[in-house]
């Protein structure tokens, strides 16, 4: 390493630790890294001058001056989400902390055609002028969709539900000068998770929203496979003389495991769990056989890839323990290999979990980049 190595690696390792340990004084920094604290001094004056830390506070102290607290700052730099529903979108700020800090959602009628990519294009624009932020602090935007996208983000390779395939991302970036790109939803609700427990390891994440849609996620990472259609368990055959997939093929588990199959027309989730919660018993047959459909592909699922599950997606703020147990139960009793061992849980991300991980690439490697 050259002396040029040495202090571009101190300048991280002191940014990281208080990134982790929230606030710090200089003597701890010069301890927890073994520094001299002058070298500590000349970088934090540094971070401080780039307003990437900043001075919070004091520590108490008994004996002496009270040391001063060290902070970064967590609007540094921001990462913009923006999540593309059939007839609305939410946008949404995140700090870097992965905080959102501000959101908007608007009623609008997806349509694929220069008109609404324009509109939205200017909502987004309208929402980043309004947090009053330099240019250069606003990362990148990421557009979360109900889509399969190329690894780069730049373009859609499978988009049957917004009838987007081919779509190149120049549509929004052309009036956007900040980079864009396009993101699955369901690997944006995985992103998210990841985010919040940086200990999944390996698991398998559905994402149960109006579609379904799956990530597979090996070392922390979501793995997109040769042709980045790992994971995409919604179009796995769980009934060849089922119902007719929005993919054109029959029986898919999206036409049995997504809140679009679960609801009928005019009823709302809350509706519905009201109903189920309160024992209404055509609710609660109803939801026991979603469950017991999702127990049949999770066991599928299981026996390619033996690991954990994450629910997530629009419904899991809706679920509670009691279906958990009755989802073990159903699994077990499918299984050739039947586990006493809990493997199916909750997301901890909540109904901002996909347009979160549509702005967390972003944070995340600007992180990777100090
Ligand atoms: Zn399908």
């Amino acid at each position: 390493m050259t002396l040029k190595d040495i202090k571009k690696n101190n300048y991280s390792l002191i940014y990281h630790l208080i990134y982790q340990h929230k606030k710090l004084s200089k003597q701890e920094i010069a301890n927890l890294l073994h520094l001299s604290l002058p070298t500590v001094n000349q970088h934090l004056a540094r971070l401080e001058k780039e307003k990437l830390i900043e001075k919070n506070g004091y520590f108490e102290s008994s004996v002496g001056r009270r040391a001063a607290a060290y902070a970064i700052c967590p609007q540094a730099r921001i990462g913009i989400g923006v999540e593309i529903q059939k007839k609305k979108i939410r946008i949404l700020a995140v700090d870097l902390w992965g905080t959102v800090f501000q959101e908007k959602e608007l009623s609008l009628d997806y349509a694929n055609d220069g008109h609404y990519f324009k509109q939205v294009s200017l909502e987004v624009q309208s929402f980043i002028d309004d947090l009053d932020f330099k240019k250069e602090q606003v990362l990148g935007i990421g557009f979360a969709v109900q889509a399969l996208t190329s690894t780069d983000g730049r373009r859609i390779i499978y988009g049957k539900i917004l009838d987007c395939t081919g779509m190149d991302i120049h549509v929004f970036s052309q009036y956007l000068e900040y980079p864009c790109k396009f993101l699955h939803d369901a690997k944006c609700a995985a992103t998210t998770e990841l985010w919040m427990r940086k200990d999944i390891g390996d698991a398998v994440y559905l994402s149960i929203g109006t579609h379904l849609g799956g990530a597979i996620i090996i070392n922390d990472q979501i793995y997109m496979g040769k042709d980045g259609y790992s994971g995409t368990v919604e179009h796995m055959t769980v009934n060849p003389n089922g119902s007719l997939c929005y993919c054109g093929k029959k029986g898919c588990m999206e036409t049995v495991c997504s809140i679009h199959v679960l609801l009928k027309e005019s009823e709302s989730l809350d509706f519905f769990f009201q109903q189920v919660r309160s024992g209404v018993s055509s609710y609660v047959e109803r939801w026991k056989a979603f469950l017991e459909n999702l127990a049949f592909s999770i066991n599928n699922i299981r026996l390619v890839i033996n690991r954990d599950f994450i629910l997530g997606g629009h419904i899991s703020p809706y679920l509670k323990e009691e279906d958990l147990v009755l989802l073990h139960e159903w699994v077990n009793e499918k299984t050739t290999f039947p586990s006493d061992e809990p493997f199916i849980y909750i997301s901890r991300s909540n109904e901002n979990g996909v347009p979160i991980g549509a702005a967390i690439p972003f944070i995340q490697s600007f992180l990777d980049s100090v």
